[in-house]
């Protein structure tokens, strides 16, 4: 992240003179408590300082590369899952062809009446099947889909970059997010190659370390 002039200072005096109390940081910056505030709460927010009452702020040691690991760290696969693109397990390879167009996807997921995981189809099961000498109207795409139990998963509350690393791991494109129901695995989102690089270049362009 980008510190003001002012964030700068403050560290700078806390690194000097912590633990200071914020009323002393504003004295020696010549402002008053309240317009401190924000920068306080955002430096301690952040991680740069922390905060004990009755002792003040003190300066947690740590840089600005170490503080965007630990945040990167904690990022969970509910704040950053799309939602996912399903088809039935009756669909023809014909149809699955044309939603993955539609859609602008690379990866389907197939589920049965009850919105559960049965399969996957990747841009390659569907390129394999179309070079066949099928009529791709005719071959229902639980054919040729990879099925289940053989289906890398994750939930919302996972670590994204424990799903980063099964993505390199398995060399797969796209990952479902499930939800455990009594009647299985219900697809409820997405983590693709192009979640992971879409929060790379946030990361880089809105908080730049
Ligand atoms: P592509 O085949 O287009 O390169 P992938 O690398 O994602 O795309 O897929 C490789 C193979 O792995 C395919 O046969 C696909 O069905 C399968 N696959 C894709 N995603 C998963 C997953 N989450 N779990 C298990 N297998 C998968």
């Amino acid at each position: 992240m980008e510190l003001s002039k002012r964030q700068e200072r403050i560290i700078e005096i806390v690194k000097e003179a912590g633990p200071i109390t914020g009323e002393n940081i504003a004295e020696k910056l010549s402002l008053t408590r309240a317009t401190l505030r924000p920068d306080l709460a955002i430096l301690t927010m952040a991680g740069f300082l922390d905060a004990r009452p009755r002792v003040g702020y003190f300066f947690t040691g740590k840089t600005g590369s170490e503080l965007l690991t630990e945040q990167i760290k904690k990022f969970k696969v509910q704040q950053f899952q799309h939602v996912p693109i399903v088809v039935k397990e009756s669909v023809s390879v014909y149809d699955a062809i044309s939603t993955m167009f539609l859609e602008d996807v690379g990866t389907l997921f197939v589920v049965d009446d009850h919105s559960c995981l049965t399969g996957v189809l990747s841009r390659k099961d569907l390129l394999r099947a179309s070079i066949g000498q099928q009529d791709l109207n005719s071959v229902p795409v639980h054919i040729i889909m990879t099925r289940m139990p053989n289906i890398t998963v994750c939930r919302k509350e996972d670590l994204l970059i424990d799903v980063a690393m099964k993505l390199i791991n398995k060399q797969i494109d796209g990952i479902p997010v499930v939800r455990d129901t009594e009647a299985g695995l219900e697809v409820i989102g997405r983590i693709t190659k192009t979640t992971i690089t879409k929060v790379f270049v946030e990361l880089i362009t809105n908080d730049q370390v």
